[in-house]
């Protein structure tokens, strides 16, 4: 986003677009080559990225979780954000090249994935016909089409991954037909984090958002009807440009009325180069750091709440690391769950009886 500010930075000497990524040492080793600045090495920007940069399988550091990137870039516009500027287009990974990282992290141990994208929803809309023949080549199939539920449908197939967790998603994606197929997959976690925004109609349309609050709110029913022990999480922005009173409490009813179990609330800061930026009526910081403070004290009291109706009950938990004799560890949906042990139980999934709870997690005893 900006080659030209960074060229006069003297301690810069190498600049690379995002797809150049993967070469990163061929082109640090040509730079380093140039006796002087004048030789800095300038290449692609966003305008050149076609295809979904794929880094193959790559060494993932955790033991139990796995994180796959399987699409880059957005076509969405927000008002407030520079991710189509700096990253371009939509780009998919193709199906064969996840599901080969996949099964081989599986025989690794690993037991729980989470597919991400920057517009995860958005996954397979590219794949042209060549690319579709492709596929179907690859993974013996014969699809018109392959977007995200198809590929989760294909994740599910693996044997050793046990857990599919799915990233940040735009609500858009959940519609009936989407949820009746996902339901069906037993291994898709009940865990959804749907990125709202905001919670009034007129400060989503200045954010270029491509739903309403009642479009969202049919989402949280379908999900929560298809899934019984859902949890719903998001992301909120305060303080969008021209956020009237009026406005932020529309927004601060509507989350009271969805509940979700805890909201990532971020004060608007506006990035150069995009609309929301140059609009009218930004707001103060000391009213941002108000509005944050509510919500943030709005997210805390639901995810207490939601934790207290776990009070004796049993759940299974996914360990992660042990630590000062407690192992911690995530439920299907996303709560902590703490138990004191010796035993070393991690990257094991395991009964647990909850005796404790407080806002951020839960304590639990092995079954
Ligand atoms: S906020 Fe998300 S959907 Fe909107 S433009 Fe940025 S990446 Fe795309």
């Amino acid at each position: 986003m900006a080659k030209e500010e960074l060229t006069k930075i003297p301690e810069i000497d190498l600049i690379l677009g995002i797809n150049e990524k993967n070469e990163i040492v061929k082109y640090i080793n040509e730079a380093l080559s140039h006796a002087n600045k004048e030789n800095i090495l300038q290449v692609s920007g966003v305008e050149n990225q076609q295809e979904f940069l794929d880094f193959g399988t790559v060494t993932h550091t955790e033991t139990t979780r796995a994180v796959i990137k399987v699409q880059d870039g957005c076509n969405q516009f927000c008002s407030y954000c520079i991710i189509p500027y700096a990253r371009g287009r939509i780009r998919s990974r193709k199906p064969q090249s996840v599901l080969q990282e996949i099964q081989k992290i599986s025989q690794e141990g690993i037991k729980e994935v989470v597919i991400t994208g920057i517009h995860v929803a958005s996954y397979g809309k590219d794949f042209t016909e060549e690319t579709l023949a492709e596929i179907n080549q690859a993974l013996g199939q014969a699809k018109q089409e392959y977007y995200l539920i198809d590929l989760l449908e294909d994740i599910q197939k693996i044997q050793g991954i046990e857990r599919i967790r799915l990233g940040s998603l735009e609500p858009t994606l959940i519609t009936e037909a989407f949820t009746e197929r996902l339901v069906k997959l037993n291994k898709i976690c009940d865990h959804f984090h749907l990125s709202l925004q905001s919670g009034c109609n007129a400060t989503l349309k200045r954010m270029n958002r491509k739903y309403t609050t009642e479009q969202f709110e049919k989402v949280a029913q379908l999900l929560r009807q298809a899934f019984s022990n859902v949890h719903l999480t998001t992301d909120i922005i305060v303080g969008f440009p021209g956020e009237t009173e009026e406005e932020f409490e529309t927004t601060y009813d509507f989350l009271k009325k969805i509940q979700f179990y805890k909201m990532h609330v971020f004060q608007y800061s506006p990035r150069k180069g995009t609309v929301a930026s140059t609009m009218p009526n930004q707001i103060e910081g000391n009213i941002k750091e108000e509005r944050s403070k509510k919500l943030i004290q709005l997210s805390n009291g639901n995810q207490k709440a939601y934790h207290e109706v776990y009070l004796g009950k049993q759940v299974q938990v996914l360990f992660e690391e042990q630590q000062d004799g407690y192992i911690k560890g995530h439920t299907t949906n996303y709560m902590v769950v703490k138990i004191q042990t010796q035993k070393n139980l991690a990257n094991t999934i395991q009964m647990v009886k909850i005796v404790d709870s407080n806002e951020a997690e839960l304590v639990g005893e092995l079954q």
